[in-house]
């Protein structure tokens, strides 16, 4: 059985994460996307909250779990049984600190492989940064992410 972790920021997840997952579920056994539990940024949603949004937003497939983790990703990727890390390349821009997380995760952990996958080109624009940016100032999301995150995202930054 292959298993692959998915991991990730998802603050907030965009229709660019469930695009390289869609991609990533044809290719391995089981994919589990995991919710990076990550205290040194400062995400606009919660760490619980954006698992709650990849409940709502990932379809419900047989060989996909959702999960999240905190601590070293290698020692996740062990724990879950994963032979691969799943990580999506936009542009260029992407490759050098991808490159660098790639070739330590590898020396900490020989076992398991990073594979990189490409979206679709209508997405290599789109990140979760210039999501909340355009929601903040007031702009139309909705080609962007899934409606559930189109809710919590006008839902969080109504004016109170
Ligand atoms: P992180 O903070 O770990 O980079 P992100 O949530 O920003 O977490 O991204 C998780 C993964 O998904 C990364 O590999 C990132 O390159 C990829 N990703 C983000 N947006 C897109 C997109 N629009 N198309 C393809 N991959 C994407």
């Amino acid at each position: 059985m292959k298993i692959a972790v998915y991991p990730g920021t998802f603050d907030p997840i965009t229709n660019g994460h469930l695009d390289i997952l869609d991609r990533a579920v044809k290719l391995f056994d089981k994919v589990v996307i995991s919710v990076a539990r990550n205290s040194s940024k400062s995400p606009l949603f919660t760490d619980d909250e954006r698992l709650a949004l990849l409940q709502k937003a990932v379809r419900q497939h047989a060989n996909v779990e959702i999960d999240s983790f905190q601590g070293l990703l290698v020692d996740y990727a062990r724990a879950k049984k994963a032979t691969a890390i799943v990580r999506g390349l936009r542009v260029i821009s992407d490759f050098e600190y991808e490159f660098q997380m790639a070739l330590t995760n590898r020396r900490l952990h020989e076992e398991v492989e990073t594979v990189f996958l490409m979206p679709n080109e209508k997405y290599t624009y789109l990140s979760s940064s210039i999501v909340r940016e355009i929601a903040r100032l007031g702009g139309d999301v909705s080609d962007f992410v899934p409606k559930v995150v189109l809710e919590a995202l006008k839902k969080k930054l109504k004016p109170s």
